[in-house]
C-alpha cells in the first residue's frame, strides 16, 4: 500500500514517515499543495493523510483539485478541529477526519479502515483458494501453513489478489512497491515474482508477456 502523506510540520511528518514504514506502508511524502498535485498526477496512492494549514494553500485547495481526478480515500489530520472545517473536508470529499495531536495507533486503526473500504473488504483478511492473508499483521498462511514473506513480497501478493482477474502491468506493480527515493533494480520485480510462485506455488501467478502479470479471477 502506498501513502502520500501532504504535511509541512517536519517532525510531525518525520514520525509518521518513520511509523508507516515500519508497519511496511510505501511511503511518499511533501509539504506543499503544489507538490502534492504534482505528485497526485504522475503516481498512483492508495490513501492520502492531507493537513489543512500547508504553507503554499489551504489543504482543502488540494481536496478539491484531487477530488476532480480520484476517488483515492483522504484523512484529514489537523490541529483545525472546528465543526465548520469538518463539515468543508467532508462536504469535499475527504473520508475521515482526525484532529491533533492524535494517537497514532487510532490513526492506524482509521487507516485501516479506510483501506478496507476501497479494497471493499469487510475484515481485515483476504482468501484467495488455499491462500489466506491477515492484512493487519500480514500474516500469509498457504494450505494452512504459515509462508514467511518479505516485505516487498507480502505487498506485492497483495495487490496481485486484490486486483485479482485483471492484469497488471510492471509499472502499477513497482508504483505501489516503491516510493520515489527507492532505487529499483531493473530485474527486481521478476526477482519477487519468482519467490512468491517458488514460496505458495508455481501457477498463482500468470506471466502476460511484454505487458505485466496476473492472478486469474477465481
Ligand atoms: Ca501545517
Amino acid at each position: 500500500m502506498r501513502i502520500l502523506v501532504l504535511e509541512d510540520d517536519q517532525p510531525l511528518a518525520l514520525g509518521l514517515i518513520q511509523t508507516l514504514q515500519a508497519e511496511q506502508y510505501v511511503v511518499d511524502h511533501f509539504n506543499t499543495v503544489q507538490l502534492g498535485l504534482q505528485a497526485v498526477s504522475q503516481e498512483h496512492y492508495d490513501l492520502v493523510l492531507l493537513d489543512l494549514g500547508l504553507p503554499d494553500a489551504d489543504g482543502f485547495s488540494f481536496l478539491k483539485e484531487f477530488r476532480k481526478q480520484q476517488v483515492t480515500p483522504v484523512l484529514i489530520l489537523t490541529a483545525r478541529d472546528s465543526i465548520d472545517d469538518k463539515i468543508q473536508g467532508l462536504d469535499l470529499g475527504a473520508d475521515d477526519y482526525l484532529p491533533k495531536p492524535f494517537d497514532i495507533n487510532e490513526l492506524q486503526a482509521r487507516m485501516r479502515a479506510l483501506l478496507r473500504r476501497s479494497t471493499g473488504q469487510a475484515r481485515n483478511a483476504l482468501e484467495y483458494g488455499d491462500v489466506q492473508i491477515d492484512t493487519q499483521s500480514r500474516q500469509v498462511m498457504y494450505q494452512g501453513k504459515a509462508i514467511n514473506l518479505a516485505r516487498r513480497e507480502y505487498n506485492l501478493l497483495e495487490v496481485l489478489i486484490q486486483n485479482q482477474g485483471k492484469v497488471m502491468s510492471r509499472h502499477s506493480l513497482e508504483q505501489s512497491l516503491y516510493s520515489w527515493q527507492d532505487d529499483i533494480e531493473s530485474n527486481a520485480l521478476e526477482v519477487h515474482i519468482h519467490n512468491l510462485r517458488k514460496k505458495l506455488y508455481s501457477k498463482l501467478i500468470t506471466t502476460i508477456r511484454g505487458v505485466g502479470y496476473t492472478v486469474a479471477a477465481l
